[in-house]
């Protein structure tokens, strides 16, 4: 087996098609290579080592040492110096490289290869002792950090002690004979805590470093997202060791990061930071505020330190040549590392960009436009799931607000919520049902749950690329960054700007479009469906097979579903409109009715509420089909439960608290999920069937007459099993329905179906598409009947079940393709085997899920419905799905 790939001098073993045995970092660099680009020589030690490694007890493959020695002979041959030499030596950077890239696992550790010899060559040959002893003690400390699992404060606080001894403030202000101290110190640190002195040879220190990107796969928090991201643990990771290149060798050394466009807003432009006399982690680590790459970024920043433009106009010059060339070789956004070393420019990582919603549809619509990808294509590429970022509301620009400070715009949209400091709190918070804003001094993977958890994140430290910014637009969640002008004050609790204090609790809101940290709650505006977004879902619809229907019932809602493009109603639940304060006094009058006399009493005071509701309904859709279901959840749902809730509702009705009492109790159920509910209801109290199709076909008609439309209702029998069941509840509807014609003068065009929600009616399916003119899959249900669990009760070990991998994924949210599914697809076959052009359509919760609409696409399913929000996200799926 070849575990080795090397790469540099305008040639790779490797390519960028290679990703899963390279890893995303090592096959990009090959490609680069492989285009002539200039990346430092190295050696991409592919996944199938790391599946090795952990299926032999954490060991190489023998081999494995042979083709490392003879890969680090090539970078020799290219650079002129030796890897471990005294006098002449090569050092290395070690970065570890999935197939998708994971914070949470070792990252990078640079300079390997320095000793207390190597640093002394590595100064002369620079002529730099300063640099020489700098590079050493960064050595030290992120070795020991990331390999010796020593913390980083120790170092830190070291480092502080020292500068304030000499009474100075920056980094810069300490010259070779300090980081020479220091050096001393830090060794001293290392082995203080390890109990072993600092490695010394340069080939333990690299298979020390190997070991750890190998180990850090296994880490906890690795484990955590690969979790979140559905990465299997099967993939492992690659290690890419390559020649290094210094960007802290003074002056016209530098270090940075780019996107090829904006990664916020999507903008044709080159967007990015940098720092001059500096290695890589400095940028990401937020401890120097960086510089910006493009003179016009500068400007529009109002910063006072040069732009790489004017600082390095030859590496700037370089630059740009590269992220065109990149850009349109990878046909998509990029997100580049790059080092400077004394002017000459050299390129460390090439991938696809992470970037907001709003900049993945801005970007997709624009490459299409620059003929760069087809329509088909941008349709691909954005994630639908991802477009509920663009869904939610923005702060309404006229609204008056207390602007505390304003940070960087890391991730757009506003929220707000409580405060909270810590990413526990945030995680309580959030099981309370409370919303917070996570506020940090910065981020680590170690706030991933928290972050999580809250509705947007503020930090005070940390660029545009620091980890909370690079996380929170990953999520979909609004982020201001690096606002330095926020104390926060962890041990007390407190947050405070210009004069400003709040305290844990206090209600925050951020606006990560623009940077304003704002105390209190804010006017908030709803979001902006034009332009590319517009475009694109366009060019999805023109795609898409599938319908997109709607799960709504309040005018509301309606409004929001249509705006959103849905065409039609796919389940109005009736039962939502039976809660209001005066209706609701009419159910209860009509469930306590001793018979059934009573009960039509109570329901012809129901009537005109309903029949008003189902006016607005018809007239917001215009004559795009609405399907209403009669009513489905248990009677009980409609009566108080505590002594005092009946004592007060048994008085404004006027009857005896016992009497109430004694009907709830009547009506108490052990699983009321799959008890008097349903089509059950309609047997026994077919009054309450006639009322509601009654309201439906006189609003029908009134609607029709005022309009002009053709107004075409689609009445649904909830939880059916059994054809008889069907049978006898559509005679009393088409009853009613030839009642209304013959009043009314109009004829509808109307029909009768069910919803699939119990196993039974999907294996008889044929029978019941005798009568069912329509069937709508209740995939909710369905799933709690097919699977024996509650809905409601399976959060206690649903996610023990998925983290075990017994399920794949939560049933609720992605259908259960095997169980299920394989009902769902029978039931399809048999409907139409018995009547050909039955409409199918899907009303559960999976109606949204973009996983579960590529499921109806291949089995064939008309329309997908599901609540107002998820309808864009389910155009787009829809048409993914058909691509
Ligand atoms: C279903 O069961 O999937 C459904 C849509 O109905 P409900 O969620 O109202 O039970
Ligand atoms: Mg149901």
């Amino acid at each position: 087996t070849k575990w080795v790939y090397t790469f540099g001098d305008g040639q790779a073993e490797g390519a960028s098609n290679m990703r899963n045995l390279l890893g995303g970092k090592g096959a990009n660099l090959a490609e680069m290579a492989n285009l002539g680009l200039p990346v430092p020589p190295g050696f991409t030690i592919t996944t199938d080592v790391c599946t090795y490694y952990y299926e032999n007890g954490q060991s190489y493959p023998p081999d494995l040492e042979q083709a490392v020695e003879s890969a680090l002979a090539r970078i020799s041959r290219q650079t002129g110096k030796v890897f471990g030499d005294p006098a002449n030596p090569q050092l290395v950077s070690v970065r570890s490289g999935a197939r998708a890239s994971m914070p949470g696992m070792m990252d990078t550790v640079l300079n390997l290869g320095l000793n207390d010899e190597t640093v002394v060559a590595v100064a002369t040959a620079a002529g730099d002792e300063r640099f020489a002893w700098d590079s050493y003690r960064r050595f030290i400390n992120m070795y020991g950090n990331v390999v010796l699992n020593v913390g980083h404060h120790h170092f830190e606080e070291v480092l502080e002690v020292y500068k304030e001894r000499k009474g100075v403030e920056l980094d810069t202000e300490l010259d070779a004979a300090d980081w020479q101290q220091l050096v001393g110190q830090y060794k001293q640190i290392v082995e203080r805590e390890t109990g072993k002195p600092f490695p010394q040879d340069p080939k333990e220190q690299l298979w020390g470093a190997i070991g750890a990107v190998f180990g850090s796969w296994m880490n906890a928090r690795a484990i955590k997202y690969r979790e979140l991201h559905d990465i299997p643990a099967s993939w492992g990771t690659a290690v890419n060791v390559q020649a290094m290149v210094f960007g802290n060798r003074g002056e016209t050394s530098a270090t940075g990061v780019a996107f090829t466009r904006n990664p916020s807003t999507g903008e044709k432009e080159l967007y990015g930071e940098f720092l001059i006399n500096a290695q890589g982690e400095d940028v990401v680590a937020g401890i120097r505020t960086p510089q910006d790459i493009t003179e016009q970024a500068r400007i529009a920043s109002a910063s006072t330190r040069p732009s790489l433009e004017t600082a390095l106009p030859d590496a700037y010059a370089e630059l740009v040549r590269i992220y065109k060339l990149l850009e349109s070789h990878y046909r998509d956004m990029q997100d580049l590392e790059f080092t400077i070393e004394s002017g000459k420019l050299w390129m460390l990582q090439t991938r696809n960009g992470k970037r907001t919603a709003k900049a993945a549809l801005k970007i997709a619509v624009d490459l299409a436009g620059e003929g760069l990808i087809t329509q088909e294509e941008a349709v691909a590429r954005v994630e639908p799931a991802a477009l509920d970022q663009l869904l939610h509301p923005t702060i309404d620009p006229k609204a008056d607000r207390k602007v505390l400070a304003t940070g960087l715009p890391a991730s757009p949209g506003a929220a707000s919520g409580a405060i909270v400091f810590t990413s526990e709190a945030a995680e309580e918070a959030k099981k309370a049902g409370r919303k917070v804003i996570l506020v940090r001094v910065e981020t680590s993977p170690e706030d991933i749950h928290g972050m999580h958890a809250s509705e947007g994140i503020l930090t005070t430290r940390g660029g545009m690329t620091s980890h909370a910014a690079v996380v929170a637009r990953g999520m979909g969640k609004p982020c201001v960054s690096g606002a330095g002008s926020v104390r926060v004050d962890y041990a007390a609790g407190t947050l405070s700007s210009g004069g400003v204090t709040l305290r844990a609790g206090d209600i925050l809101t951020i606006d990560g479009g623009t940077g304003q940290i704002i105390a209190g709650e804010v006017k908030m505006l709803e979001p902006e469906l034009s332009g590319e977004f517009a475009t694109l879902m366009g060019w999805a619809d023109s795609v898409r097979r599938m319908k997109v229907r709607a799960n709504a019932e309040t005018p509301h809602d309606v409004r929001t579903a249509r705006n959103f493009g849905a065409e039609g109603i796919g389940l109005c639940r009736t039962e939502h409109m039976f809660f209001d304060a005066r209706r609701i006094i009419a159910v209860r009058e009509m469930i306590l009715a001793d018979d059934e006399a009573g009960r039509r009493a109570a329901l012809a005071k129901l009537l005109p509420y309903q029949r008003q509701d189902f006016v607005e309904l018809f007239t917001i859709m215009q004559g795009l089909p609405v399907t209403i279901r009669l009513l489905d959840p248990p009677l009980h749902e409609f009566l108080p439960h505590t002594d005092a809730e009946i004592a007060e509702v048994a008085e404004s009705l006027g009857v005896p608290a016992d009497k109430l009492k004694g009907r709830a109790q009547a009506l108490h159920e052990f699983n009321p999920m799959l008890g008097f509910r349903g089509v059950r209801l309609a047997i026994l109290y077919p009054e309450i069937a006639e009322m509601q199709a009654r309201a439906i076909f006189e609003a029908a008609s009134q609607v029709s007459k005022a309009t002009g439309e053709t107004v075409k209702p689609e009445v649904m029998v909830p939880l059916v099993m059994t054809k008889a069941e069907l049978d006898l509840t559509k005679v009393r509807i088409d009853t009613i329905a030839k009642a209304v014609a013959e009043e009314t003068g109009v004829t509808l065009d109307y029909q009768v179906g069910t919803m699939i929600e119990l196993p039974r009616a999907a294996l008889k399916a044929d029978d019941i598409a005798q009568t069912a003119e329509f069937f709508s899959f209740g995939t909710n249900d369905l799933t709690q009947t097919t699977l024996g669990i509650s809905r409601d009760d399976a959060a206690i070990f649903l996610g023990d079940y998925t983290a075990k991998g017994i399920l794949p994924s939560d049933p609720f949210v992605t259908i259960d393709r095997e169980g299920v599914g394989a009902l769902v697809a029978h039931a399809v076959a048999k409907g139409r085997a018995t009547r050909p052009n039955i409409k199918l359509g899907i009303c559960g919760e999976h109606g949204g899920d973009p996983a579960s609409i590529a499921f109806c696409e291949e089995t064939g399913i008309d329309y997908v419905s599901c609540s107002p929000y998820r309808v864009p996200i389910a155009r787009l799926a829809a048409a993914q799905a058909a691509l």
